[in-house]
């Protein structure tokens, strides 16, 4: 059975905690290993057939010591209450490390919105934000997408909130349609951080980008721009995979290439098939993994390098686009390895990090320009790699363990002036 969300989170502030070793850090973790506030609501929904149906929706906010909190709002069948309470958790942690003054927030409806006729999806999302309206604000918490919820359901969210207040709260949820001033850069932010993380632990292993090998595991929205971004700089994509297998070509991938003719027209195809591959490993989604390569980027599942394999990676980065891709036991052997690693949660904090960006333009009525969103995001990966790296050799820890460290520390210094503690 896999461990409870909420209880993991909680080990890990524990962990961070004791290292630190605040004189009060009791009183830290009590503090910390709850959220502020779960607003639990009820959702009665008229269905295209005419019945009502009532679906439930959470909101939860965790601390917001730094600012507003912030996190995205997941539509799924599995959604629950201790699920919104983690992820809330851990976005308190991945503003804090990214340097942007929020804190965190997640929110979620346990529903299958494939399910759902685009009226029902849009009636249920009006209804979710109105029900959450009270807690939320520009200033207060700004929900933004997750996992099944998109652009369109946040213009929805905008429009809900705007008509409730009686004007345009731009500033109320993030990746918003650039027609609702989204910000540029949105789309491939995510991958350019963990491209930018990734580069800069190549300088800490010690080998250049110009012609490093690459491997990556999924080759999705994160996935493709890291890729595309890493080759830019003059990195060899070597290996490829998507959940029907795995395409490698050792002279190099094009990751435009690879990308176009998955997406081919009406047809998505899988990278196994890909012309361009000299080998194809059909079923083999693992394959990138195990490759002779620099970097590897895991940009696909949770829980894919584990103890039973972490012994086969050869990799000396690895910069995590994936949410939770390394169990704690192959986080040990990796760094016994060696292995210069990005967690998620400093690696692929280009999303929330042009969250921020975005509701800074909306508040202050201006747009930026592309490159100006790009500088900006690859200097918040840059500072947060930085300071992780600095808090591993002080504290003698692995790189995930520092990166908590650098992010509950600014938190509590924080409450403490504050006189939360
Ligand atoms: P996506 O749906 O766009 O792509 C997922 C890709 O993974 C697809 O190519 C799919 O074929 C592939 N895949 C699925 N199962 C696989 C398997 N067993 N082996 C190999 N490949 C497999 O998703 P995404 O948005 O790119 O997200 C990927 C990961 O990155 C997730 O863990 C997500 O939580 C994380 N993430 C994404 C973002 C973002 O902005 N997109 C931000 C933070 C974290």
């Amino acid at each position: 059975m896999s461990l409870d969300p909420y209880e993991m989170a909680k080990t890990q502030i524990r962990k961070a905690v004791d290292i630190l070793n605040y004189p009060d850090k009791e009183n830290v973790y009590a503090r910390l290993s709850v959220p502020d506030r779960v607003l639990e609501v009820y959702l009665p929904i008229k269905m295209d057939d005419g019945t009502i149906k009532v679906f439930v929706g959470y909101r939860s906010q965790h601390n917001n010591a730094l600012g507003p909190y912030k996190g995205g709002v997941r539509y799924h069948p599995n959604v629950t209450k201790h699920e919104v309470m983690a992820l809330s958790t851990w976005m308190t942690f991945k503003c804090s490390l990214a340097g942007i003054p929020y804190g965190g927030g997640k929110g979620g409806i346990t529903v299958n919105p494939k399910a759902l006729s685009k009226g029902e999806l849009e009636r249920l999302s009006r209804a979710y934000f109105r029900a959450i309206a009270p807690i939320v604000s520009p200033d207060k918490d700004i929900p933004a997408p997750d996992v099944y919820t998109d652009p369109q359901i946040m213009a929805w969210f905008f429009d809900e909130y705007s008509k409730i207040v009686g004007y345009n709260a731009w500033g109320v949820v993030t990746a918003k349609p650039l027609e609702l001033f989204g910000s540029l850069g949105r789309i491939y932010s995510t991958g350019y951080g963990v491209a930018v993380a990734a580069r800069e632990a190549a300088k800490v292993a010690g080998f250049d980008l110009k012609g490093a090998t690459v491997a990556i595991q999924g080759y999705g929205n994160a996935g493709y721009y890291t890729v595309k971004f890493l080759h830019e700089w003059g990195a060899k994509i070597i290996a490829v995979s998507d959940s029907k297998g795995t395409a490698i070509n050792r002279n190099g991938l094009d990751p435009d290439d690879l990308r176009n003719w998955k997406h081919n027209k009406s047809k998505l195809r899988s990278v196994v098939d890909y012309p361009g591959a000299e080998e194809r490993l059909e079923g083999d989604t693992m394959a990138p993994l195990y490759q002779e390569v620099d970097i590897l980027i895991p940009a696909a599942l949770e829980g894919q390098i584990t103890k039973d394999n972490a012994d086969k990676i050869h990799a000396k980065v690895i910069s995590e686009a994936a949410n939770g891709p390394t169990t704690p036991e192959a986080d040990e052997i990796l760094n016994e390895k060696g292995v210069v690693i990005c967690p998620d949660f400093q690696a692929n904090a280009g999303g929330v990090i042009v969250s921020y960006f975005e509701w800074v333009q909306n508040r202050q009525g201006i747009a930026w320009t592309e490159d100006e969103v790009k500088r900006r995001l690859e200097e918040k990966i840059v500072s947060s790699f930085h300071a992780m790296r600095e808090a591993k050799e002080k504290y003698k820890v692995d790189w995930r363990t520092a990166a908590y460290i650098v992010a509950i520390d600014r938190v509590v210094r924080a409450m403490r002036l504050r006189g939360w503690l």
